[in-house]
């Protein structure tokens, strides 16, 4: 049996990865399972898949998760560091779904225990790639991609030499307001955000989706775990989200993942990686689906693709700068403090102001400048929305 913990279990990963998981629970040692607020969901993975641990990133949680859980055998902890304790507990696949930069320390506690690490946490990547990469490097552990663009760049790579690689395009759908006037924008209300047009996904990653936030935070991504330079890489607005990547190599090919919208792909590949499974995701019918469309994106719309590009030439911190503050400002979105575009604009502002006058652009890229750098960004981030007109 294989041994196998989730990170983030209760969120829409987490689920998609249960679902195939549950399908086939013979084959899998559930050793621990962590998610927050949604203890009810925890405690009842937990009971169904046998988990010997079920964690909550949230200590006020504890006593609920506890309650839930009593007379099923599982241990029951609670708190950020409960989280990383459980990702020594030896495995040989975590899934890393945990939203946002709380999942870069149990990412790396799990790495280094040499386990083989799938992905989703794309803020781990953009925050501290080198680290994370170098951190698997030292333990002989694997990370593999889960964001479904780059577990089908994964894919296309299969059998390939980096060095025949041209560009990667990855594809994205444009999100809610792809037809919006961009004049409209302004005044986009959460709701309005919260709803994609292809993926059903978690909020967050959905208004990151609206915003392209999400396609600039899986820029860097892609920079940092296929180590290609920035200009060799594209982004491609295709509405319908069937195309999810495509290598272009040097004798023009184009090797392009065509695949429903459906995480289970991407969680599938790398749950059965290096083998290839039969997994429960639709069959796509081309003839019925008639044509495909493309675009290249429009930057007036999407200002967070040039905040990206920007952080990719900065290099240093300005990954976990970048971070730091778009994490910051979704929450202010989120909590109705700023408008829709003003997300773009208190990035900007903070990078700005972050790459003058804090000195962290040439820190070590160490766990704990990262963390230190995350933390003044929120709050130069905070500074920033307080102060916009
Ligand atoms: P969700 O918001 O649906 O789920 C997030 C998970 O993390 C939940 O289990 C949540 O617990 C838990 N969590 C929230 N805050 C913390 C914290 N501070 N510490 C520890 N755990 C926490 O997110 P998604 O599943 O949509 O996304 C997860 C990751 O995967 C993100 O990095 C996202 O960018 C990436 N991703 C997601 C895709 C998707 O289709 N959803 C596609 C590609 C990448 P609870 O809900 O119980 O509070
Ligand atoms: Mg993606």
């Amino acid at each position: 049996m294989r041994r196998i913990t989730l990170f983030g279990a209760t969120g829409s990963v987490g689920q998609s990865a249960i679902d195939l998981i549950a399908r086939d629970g013979d084959a899998y040692d559930v050793v621990a399972l962590t998610g927050g607020r949604n203890v009810a969901q925890l405690a009842a993975d937990a009971r169904r898949l046998n988990a010997d641990l079920a964690v909550t990133c949230y200590p006020e949680c504890y006593d609920d998760l506890k309650s839930l859980l009593s007379g099923s055998g599982v241990e029951v902890a609670a708190g950020p560091d409960a989280i990383t304790d459980a990702a020594a507990r030896p495995v040989d696949w975590a899934l890393s779904a945990i939203v946002g930069a709380a999942g870069l320390v149990p990412g790396l506690e799990a790495l280094a225990h040499g386990t083989t690490l799938a992905l989703a946490n794309k803020e781990s990547l953009v925050t501290a790639g080198p680290l994370l990469l170098g951190r698997a490097k030292a333990h002989g552990a694997t990370v593999l991609p889960v964001d479904s663009e780059h577990s089908a760049v994964f894919q296309a790579l299969v059998g390939e030499h980096m060095a025949a690689v041209e560009r990667v395009i990855i594809t994205a759908s444009g999100g809610a307001f792809r037809d919006w006037p961009v004049e409209k924008l302004a005044t986009a209300t959460l709701a309005e955000a919260s709803s994609h047009p292809n993926w059903d996904m978690g909020q967050r990653i959905t208004i990151d989706s609206a915003s392209m936030f999400n396609k600039a935070m899986e820029l860097i991504e892609t920079k940092e775990f296929f180590n290609v330079s920035p200009d060799m890489i594209e982004v491609l607005v295709h509405r319908e989200s069937l195309i999810h990547a495509m290598v272009g190599f040097n004798d023009g090919a184009l090797m392009a993942h065509v695949g429903p919208p459906d995480m289970r792909h991407a969680i599938g590949y790398a749950l059965h990686w290096p083998e290839r499974k039969a997994l429960p995701v639709e069959r796509l019918d081309l003839a019925k689906i008639g044509s495909l469309s493309f675009e290249a994106p429009d930057d007036a719309r999407y200002p967070a693709l040039a905040i990206a590009r920007r952080v990719m030439d900065e290099g240093g911190m300005s990954g976990a700068v970048f971070n730091a503050a778009k994490e910051r400002a979704l929450d202010g979105f989120i909590a109705g403090e700023i408008g829709f575009l003003d997300m773009a604009r208190v990035v900007d502002v903070t990078l700005d102001k972050m790459s003058s006058s804090d000195g962290l652009q040439n820190a070590a890229l160490s766990l704990d400048n990262i963390l230190e750098t995350d933390r003044l960004a929120r709050i130069r981030a905070g500074e920033a929305m307080s102060q916009l007109g």
